[in-house]
């Protein structure tokens, strides 16, 4: 594929989660037909989509389906198998490819390939069995963070030490399902930003300013443009996402997140291979949303201004925070999308909005 693709063309997305509902959106306005492949009927992505495969993500018949209705794939989660990756790619475009899936999939393969390309990380050590365990701790100063490798998201997976010894191992890693673990060095951050960046199909380059990101229970709470960081800081934030972006041969939008230490220097947090929860300001505060900018990378289409006419707040509508949506309607300035899900779980993302407010350095 080395044409834009026309209008009236379809992309494929794996997964129909809120990020899918909003790719959806955003390639219809510019006058593209979508088609969702997701195993929940109710899904957000649903009420958008032209068309919905009710499959699961590695159902090869589904595959196939999904490869023949779509003129280019995309995913909006990190945790799609590999080996679907693949047999999409065999057959359509697939964008990110499945090489960016894997290498963000684990969180192991993913700080090696950091680090690899120079791009420094937290400290981190395998774990397998309590033995590694008791040795990281000690290597750590018995300060870290022990995740599952895979599949963990919102701070689900995690386990925080402090002061541990080495004796504080016994057990941990059965409870953590005795599944593939990494042990992180505890980082003592000043703040965590992120960045949206997006690499065009030819290979141009453009990022979004730094959001300065709150967590809450290991769950996105709040997203603030401007960070509050230096010129040199948010330099760095970019030359380190364009580097993985090159590195990786990438095309579409890559969430990158990253710990400030208090020097100003940054450490990778994670890479998500897709649009990123922290990136959802960009909608209220900039022309082109990092959607349509996923959107217009994979399609081969320029990409669009990162430009951002406003400051801003993102926040995160978790569980029954919904029920605040009239109240912020009422706000001007204020940007609402609700996902449209039947049930508000504890804990489960049911929308977001953002309060916009003129730019701090272009007043007075
Ligand atoms: P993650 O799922 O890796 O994004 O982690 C969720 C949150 O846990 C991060 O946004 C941090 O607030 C915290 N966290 C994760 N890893 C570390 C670490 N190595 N040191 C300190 N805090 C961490």
């Amino acid at each position: 594929m080395n044409q834009p693709l026309a209008p009236g063309a379809t992309i494929g997305i794996v997964g129909g989660g809120q990020l899918g509902r909003m790719l959806a959106m955003a390639a219809a306005r510019l006058g593209y037909h979508t088609v969702v492949l997701e195993p929940d009927k109710a899904c957000p992505a649903a009420e958008v989509v032209g068309h919905h495969i009710v499959a699961s993500y590695d159902d090869g018949r589904a595959l196939e389906q999904l490869a023949k209705l779509s003129d280019v794939v995309t995913y909006e989660f990190e945790n799609v198998p590999v080996m679907a990756a693949r047999s999409l790619a065999d057959r359509v475009p697939l964008h990110p490819s499945a090489e960016a899936l894997e290498a963000a999939q684990d969180r192991l393969s993913e700080k090696i390939f950091l680090n690899t390309i120079g791009i420094p990380t937290a400290p981190f050590v395998s774990v397998d069995n309590e033995g590694d365990l008791a040795q990281g701790l000690v290597r750590f100063g018995g300060n870290g963070v022990l995740k599952t490798r895979r599949l963990g998201y919102d701070g689900k997976g995690q386990r925080v030490f402090r002061q541990a010894r080495p004796g504080d191992a016994g057990g941990v890693v059965a409870a953590m399902g005795a599944v593939p673990l990494i042990l992180e060095g505890l980082v003592a951050f000043e703040r965590e930003i992120s960045i949206i960046a997006a690499r065009g199909l030819d290979g141009t380059l453009a990022a979004y300013d730094p959001a300065e990101n709150i967590h809450r229970n290991g769950i996105l709470f709040q997203s603030t443009v401007p960070a509050a960081i230096t010129d040199e800081t948010a330099d760095a934030a970019r030359e380190a996402a364009y580097a993985i972006l090159s590195a990786l041969d990438y095309i579409g939008v890559i969430g990158v997140e990253f710990f400030v230490l208090p020097d100003g220097s940054l450490l990778v947090n994670e890479i998500a291979p897709r649009v990123h929860n922290s990136g959802h300001w960009t909608e209220a505060a900039c022309a082109i949303s990092q959607f349509e900018q996923h959107i217009r990378a994979i399609a081969g289409l320029p990409l669009g201004s990162t430009a951002r006419h406003s400051d801003c707040t993102m926040e995160n509508l978790i569980g029954s925070d919904q029920d605040r949506a009239p109240a912020l309607l009422a706000e001007a300035d204020l940007m609402l999308q609700l996902y449209g899900k039947a049930e508000a779980r504890p804990g489960r993302k049911m929308g977001h909005f953002t309060r916009i407010r003129p730019r701090g350095d272009q007043i007075g």
